[in-house]
């Protein structure tokens, strides 16, 4: 177990309602700071691999669309169109900073077959190797409900054991996980350490994501139970200021800290 301080392999999760404005389109200011931040990690010596929701978000804002399609198709087509526009801004982003971008997208079907899981790990080790930061979607054009992972924070998750990370950081538009939902709550308090992911907690955590987003608070438990099985640690923290990622890799208490190890 190692905590964030002395992670050298990270894998690092941002949401599309992070990423985006309501209107869909992307949030440019926090995206430049985010690959500001990594950059500079990655020169610090991090090796860093990115999981980025945003692909349909991104497509329904450049297709003009009212809103989120509800149909499989439409969300494939979004995301065909949304998944270029992301990797060019990453692409010409993190060229700015010297830093070489290359895009996986992933399949439940290539995460559970033991082979093409190997393949995955061999072709993450090659990246990582050649010093690029690789950057991860879900195959939301081939992927169909039966056989998607579904959302990012469990991809994010299977990707930390996939590629041995030394821990998961899950950026979010809340600052962690709270003792009740602070949006209906005053009196709701940040919980900053968690050793035991159980029924209760998950209890406490609350509904679904945004309108630009698939996940929540339940999908997040559920990425750091994931990665607490396998002993890593993960971290919850809110995305709108990347700086923070510095304070918790100097060793500050930031956001949620799921304890690696603990006993479920
Ligand atoms: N893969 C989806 C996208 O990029 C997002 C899934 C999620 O929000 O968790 O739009």
């Amino acid at each position: 177990m190692s905590t964030a301080r002395d992670a050298r392999r990270i894998v690092l999760k941002v949401g599309s309602s992070t990423l985006t404005h309501p209107t869909g389109h992307i949030n440019i200011r926090l995206m430049e700071q985010l690959v500001r931040v990594m950059s500079d990690l990655k020169n610090a010596g991090r090796e860093l691999v990115l999981v980025s929701s945003g692909a349909i978000a991104v497509g329904v804002g450049k297709l003009g669309l009212r809103q989120r399609p509800g149909d499989i198709p439409g969300k494939q087509a979004a995301a065909a169109v949304g998944q270029c526009e992301l990797m060019y801004l990453y692409d010409r982003y993190f060229s700015e900073y010297n830093h070489t971008v290359g895009q996986v997208l992933l399949t439940n079907y290539s995460l559970c077959r033991p082979e093409s899981r190997e393949n995955v790990r061999n072709t993450f080790e090659a990246l990582l190797g050649l010093g690029v930061i690789p950057v991860v979607n879900e195959n939301d054009t081939v992927a169909t409900d039966e056989i998607r992972v579904g959302d990012n924070d469990t991809l994010s998750a299977i990707v930390a054991q996939v590629t041995g990370a030394d821990c998961l950081i899950i950026l979010s538009d809340i600052d962690g996980l709270y003792t009740k939902n602070p949006a209906d709550h005053a009196d709701a308090a940040l919980v900053e350490e968690v050793r035991v992911i159980d029924d209760a907690l998950f209890a406490t955590a609350g509904g679904a994501g945004s309108a630009r987003g698939t996940g929540g608070m339940i999908t997040k438990l559920r990425a750091a139970q994931i990665v607490q099985r396998a002993g890593g640690d993960t971290y919850i923290i809110n995305g709108k200021t990347p700086g923070r990622l510095y304070d918790l890799l100097e060793g500050a208490k930031v956001g949620t800290h799921f304890v690696g190890g603990g006993c479920v």
